[in-house]
């Protein structure tokens, strides 16, 4: 309804409960099998999931969610911030995570490249690894404090940005770019979709009360 009239996948955003279980069954048969949605919290918390959730399991609290179960898709949720998906073509991991400008400035990015090689026991051919960073607040839109700016940028400098009414602005997509391709990552897919500027996407900055896309990624299990 209202804000969330497309949809919306997350819950604790004042939606009905049962529209998002609607909603979040029209992706799991999208997505032919089980997803396990994020519930995030701005932090650097890794959540590995087994075979117990391809039964339905909610997840702990956690902004990087990565699984080697065959079957089991993971999906973060986003209305602003960056999704950023992952895949390891050596380990068969798959991951989801979560990155606002508190994650980032936490480490988030860095996390979940870490539980990704630590997935594969000891593989270290980063070439195999495929990011995806989808549709998120763009530079020219994301206007924050010069204070903060100044936070974010002391450690992402690629994050530096103008909003087009020209005040300081961070963009997060090329800050976790930025940040993959300094640690060696070069398979990297980037939507440049912004959520602000696209209707059709949600975004917590334009509306405040809205609803989540999600980023959805499957694990086809280990290579054979
Ligand atoms: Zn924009």
């Amino acid at each position: 309804m209202g804000p969330y009239a497309s949809l919306n996948l997350a819950h604790h955003v004042g939606d009905e409960d049962s529209a998002v279980g609607t909603n979040r069954g029209i992706v799991a048969d999208a997505v032919r099998g089980p997803v396990v949605f994020m519930r995030p919290a701005h932090g650097v918390a890794v959540a590995y999931l087994d075979e117990s959730y391809l039964a339905g399991r909610e997840p702990p609290v956690a902004d990087v969610l990565i699984t080697t179960v065959r079957g089991l898709s993971v999906a973060t949720l986003a209305a602003d911030c960056v999704p950023l998906l992952v895949h390891d073509a050596e380990s068969g991991a798959v991951a989801a995570v979560h990155v606002g400008r508190e994650g980032l400035l936490r480490g988030v990015v860095d996390t979940a490249v870490a539980a990704i090689m630590e997935a594969r026991h000891g593989g270290v051919r980063q070439e195999s690894v495929t990011f995806s960073i989808g549709p998120a607040i763009c530079g020219r839109c994301y206007e924050v404090s010069s204070e903060v700016r100044a936070e974010v940028t002391a450690r992402y400098p690629l994050a530096r940005s103008t909003t087009r009414w020209a005040t300081p602005a961070l963009d997060l997509p090329q800050a976790v770019a930025g940040r993959l391709a300094h640690l060696g990552f070069d398979r990297v897919v980037r939507h440049r979709r912004c959520t602000f500027e696209e209707p059709r996407l949600f975004s917590y900055r334009r509306d405040r009360l809205t609803g989540r896309q999600a980023g959805v990624v499957s694990c086809d299990g280990p290579p054979a």
